[in-house]
């Protein structure tokens, strides 16, 4: 049943015997690409110790190889009208929990706690791309008990989550998933791997979650601001782009705060690496 599921033919088929109406609103771009589904398997190195979170089962395509090789697969599935065919399709596992839930309304620790899970989980998914970037800060900032994710993303959010200092991509996304994870590029995926195409390129990237952060700062929310406030403006210097926002201090401070911390305050937020906004929020206090 596997291995069909990923043709076009038999996704065709299970739509139409159940009369299953996709919905675009929900991201419901069906994986048919079966080279891309043991690439994603691969990448996450699933062996017979692993639980894995799915989010969005879509009719079970990636859910049933999860299924056949992790020890357990927990999912969250938003439509309710995919259950009848889950039930199909996932009929011949007994390590997966079907959780008919909006992942974004969910208390994910508290639903693995009540399974009786209390180890590092692995989430591996095909993103529903309306919503990728809530679902992946509220997995680490809830800090959810991840080892590694395995996502198949929008091809620009990946190589933004990917991009280093100084390149076009490089933004406070970058920065907020690196400070948690090690990423990596996996592979690049064809329009034509999905039922329906997505109107976008895809690719699929590896979070590796590390145990300590990227950097030790004691305030992370004034950490971020500063994040975000220096990529507010792009194209000004840094001192402008923060000038003004939020309740930051006002400029003759922030000034100071760049001299303290040795860094041009004319540079370009983009150029300022994860440990330079280390610094300047380490050193904030100093000059209020
Ligand atoms: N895993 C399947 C595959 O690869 O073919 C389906 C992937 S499809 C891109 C995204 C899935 O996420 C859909 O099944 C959709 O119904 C589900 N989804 C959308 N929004 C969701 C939400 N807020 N919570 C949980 N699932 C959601």
């Amino acid at each position: 049943m596997q291995t069909e599921l990923s043709s076009a033919k038999t996704t065709k088929n299970i739509i139409q015997k159940y009369g299953f109406k996709l919905t675009k609103s929900l991201g419901q771009n069906f994986l048919i690409n079966e080279n891309i589904l043991n690439e994603i398997i691969e990448a996450a190195d699933i062996t017979k110790d692993d639980v894995v979170l799915e989010i969005g089962t879509g009719i079970g395509t990636l859910t049933s190889k999860l299924c056949e090789r992790a020890k357990r697969v927990v999912a969250v599935e938003i439509d309710k009208n995919l259950l009848p065919i889950l039930n199909e399709t996932l009929s011949a596992y007994q390590n997966i929990d079907i959780i008919n839930k909006d992942i974004l309304k969910t208390d994910i620790n508290e639903e693995l706690k009540s399974l009786g899970i209390n180890q590092k989980v692995k989430v591996v998914a095909n993103l529903p791309y309306y919503i990728t970037t809530p679902i992946i800060m509220k997995i680490l900032e809830e800090n959810v008990n991840v080892s590694v994710m395995v996502l198949m993303l929008q091809k620009e959010v990946a190589n933004r989550i990917n991009a280093q200092h100084s390149t076009k991509d490089y933004g406070s996304l970058s920065i907020a998933v690196q400070y948690y994870c090690d990423t990596q590029i996996i592979c690049k995926v064809p329009k034509n791997s999905f039922i329906p195409e997505p109107n976008v390129d895809s690719l699929v990237i590896k979070l590796t979650v590390n145990e300590k952060r990227k950097v030790e700062i004691e305030d992370e929310e004034l950490f971020f601001k500063l994040v975000r406030g220096s990529f507010a403006k792009r194209r000004k210097t840094i001192l402008n782009s923060l000038t003004g926002y939020e309740d930051l201090a006002d400029k003759e401070k922030l000034e100071k705060l760049f001299e303290i911390s040795q860094i041009d305050s004319k540079r370009r937020g983009e150029t300022l690496t994860i440990q330079d906004f280390a610094k300047l929020t380490q050193n904030y206090k100093n000059v209020l």
